[in-house]
């Protein structure tokens, strides 16, 4: 089945508003296993998008366009269609009594400029549009479905869910010769995103219809399966087929198989197990606890934070000793050691994270020059584990986001989450 989007709108081509509604669209058809063929973005100009709905519709099943539909001199879509199809605009009464209606509840009254939205192509079906004034327009062309959203994301979005995600759906399930999809999320943690792809790279040979993808939210990284055959069962079998391969190959690397980002695995994790942790924090400032405190219930989880950001402050606020200080240097395993372990003795936690290290620019020495990191995790039981992370020339930002990270896998390590 081909689908096409066509966006309109000047700003979508001088770098002032990025066309985020084909994205998500994109991505919602995506799901039901349709990929957008084209898309194509153009400038209100009258001549320019009726040529474009024409050779579309000459082509595809399902045209999709975006913005447009609104009230000023610039919104010329409907028009462009009754141009294309070879009708004229004409008022549509329902259309005309909404409006009205809406504009009375304003104290507003009709005008030439709202008489622009009541025009409509004839013989265009019209669909209720209770996000905002402008219709929603469908009209066939040949035998393309030509459907007309507005370019107001909430509009654009509440649109295409109500009426052109159902109507695209429903001609697919009445396609028998469709196929069907199951889909697979894998988010790692740990593993460059070559490696990801490296360790799983026979997947596609294997499975015959299987598609793999990635996306990075550094420092995640995220693979996506979608299996496509001739029926659901097959799909889904081909599907669990791929899982038990891309688990054998990354392991314990692999922090969940839904979209759960990090931080929410090791919240739940925690949660579930009724653990709780404290943070004794440098150069990450309290980011650990700050992702923590990102889902509600995190006081079942953190019981406390330190900021420890200078030498003083991790002497008088968490008793490490100025001797270990000096005789290992404040980035140091041993002084990563001692902060982990003072943080969860202070607060009575399970579990006490902590994070020393040269964010940068400034800062390191010989042993340990910027871009050194020190997270350790002590437990209520078994050793303290620490990790020395070196992130050589990488900005300030990315240092301090690597290290909360990391500090929270360690947690979910230790807690046996995913
Ligand atoms: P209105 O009734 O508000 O005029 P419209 O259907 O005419 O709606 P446009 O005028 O084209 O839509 O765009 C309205 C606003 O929607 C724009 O200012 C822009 O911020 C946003 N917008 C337009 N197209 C897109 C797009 N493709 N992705 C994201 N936002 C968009
Ligand atoms: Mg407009």
């Amino acid at each position: 089945m081909r689908v096409e989007l066509l966006c309109t709108g000047n700003e979508l081509l001088d770098g002032s508003v990025i066309d985020s509604n084909s994205a998500w669209l994109e991505a919602r058809l995506f799901e039901l296993g349709i990929e957008v063929t084209e898309k194509r973005v153009v400038p209100d100009h009258l001549p320019t998008i009726a040529a474009a709905i024409r050779e579309i519709a000459a082509r595809a099943d399902f045209l999709v366009t975006s913005g447009g539909l609104g009230p000023t001199p610039d919104d010329l879509t409907a028009e462009a269609l009754a141009q294309a199809a070879g009708v004229s605009m004409v008022e549509n009464a329902g259309v005309r009594a909404a409006i009205e209606a809406k504009l009375a509840e304003r104290n507003r009254v009709y005008s030439e400029a709202q008489a622009r939205q009541a025009h409509v192509p004839s013989g265009a079906e019209v669909l209720p549009n209770r996000f905002g004034t402008a219709p929603h327009i469908q009209m066939k062309l040949g035998h393309c479905q030509v459907m007309l959203l507005p370019g107001v994301p909430r509009e654009f979005y509440g649109l295409a869910e109500a009426f052109v995600l159902p109507r695209i759906g429903a001609a697919l399930s009445a396609d028998p010769t469709a196929a069907h999809y199951a889909f697979l999320e894998v988010r790692c943690y740990g593993v460059w995103e070559a490696d990801m792809v490296w360790a799983v790279r026979e997947l596609p040979d294997r499975f015959p219809g299987l598609r793999v993808g990635t996306r990075t939210a550094a420092p995640e990284n995220h693979l996506k399966i979608r299996a496509s055959a001739k029926t659901q069962a097959e799909a889904e079998a081909m599907r669990e087929a791929a899982r038990a391969v891309i688990r054998e190959r990354l392991g314990d690397r692999i922090f969940t198989e839904d979209s759960r980002p990090l931080p929410q695995v090791v919240f739940e994790a925690l949660r579930d197990r009724a653990a709780t942790v404290a943070f004794a924090e440098s150069c990450t400032g309290g980011m650990a606890a700050a992702l923590l405190t990102d889902w509600p219930g995190a006081s079942e989880v953190l019981r406390a934070g330190w900021v420890v950001y200078t030498e003083e402050a991790k002497q008088r606020l968490l008793g490490v000793s100025a001797q270990l200080i000096a005789q290992h240097g404040v980035v140091s395993e041993e002084v990563a050691v001692a902060l982990a372990e003072r943080a969860r003795d202070r607060a009575d936690t399970t579990y006490g994270g902590a994070v020393t290290g040269w964010a940068g620019p400034g800062g390191g020495d010989a042993k340990n020059p910027v871009g050194t990191v020190f997270v350790a995790l002590a437990s209520s039981s078994g050793a303290t584990v620490v990790e020395r992370l070196s992130f050589p020339g990488v900005e300030r930002d990315r240092v301090r986001r690597g290290a909360a990270y990391a500090l929270l896998n360690q947690l979910r390590l230790a807690a046996g989450g995913s």
